[in-house]
């Protein structure tokens, strides 16, 4: 869930409290001039960002910045996805949820297990699939 209030949480002056702030926009006529800020716990005004008592970011440091998402490594290196239950043969789907078939635990598709064995590959297309006598033109018209 995205935490929408992380910005406006306030340490209010009014009621003392440690509450998030509702923006409410300032017009002047139909020209918005600014934002007010108020105190979700108290109901107190502050009548500019500036006057606000925001906590400040540094509390709380965001876990990824812009910059490492960028560089970040993928999740998974090739030998890691090839061991993902979405790869496994043991992985069974159904409409609600996925299983693992050996031993009837939800799996997610990332989840990396010991007991994974790789799906089948598929069946080599040989000429079977369609033999000639299947062949209804090949029926009417003959060879
Ligand atoms: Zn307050």
């Amino acid at each position: 869930m995205k935490r929408a209030g992380r910005a406006l949480e306030i340490e209010c002056r009014a009621c003392g409290k440690r509450a998030l702030a509702r923006a409410e926009p300032v017009y002047e006529g139909f020209r918005k001039t600014g934002e007010r800020f108020i105190c979700t716990a108290c109901g107190h005004r502050y009548d500019s960002r500036e006057a606000t008592p925001f906590v400040a970011d540094t509390r709380r440091p965001q876990i990824f910045t812009a910059d490492d998402r960028e560089t970040a490594p993928r999740i998974f290196s090739d030998s890691e996805r090839r061991r993902c239950c979405a790869y496994c043969a043991h992985r069974v789907v159904n409409p609600f949820d996925q299983r693992c078939g050996l031993d009837n635990r939800e799996v997610e598709a990332t989840d990396l297990c010991e007991h994974f064995e790789p799906l089948p590959e598929e069946p080599a297309q040989t000429g079977e699939a369609t033999p000639p006598d299947d062949d209804p033109l090949a029926r009417i018209f003959g060879d």
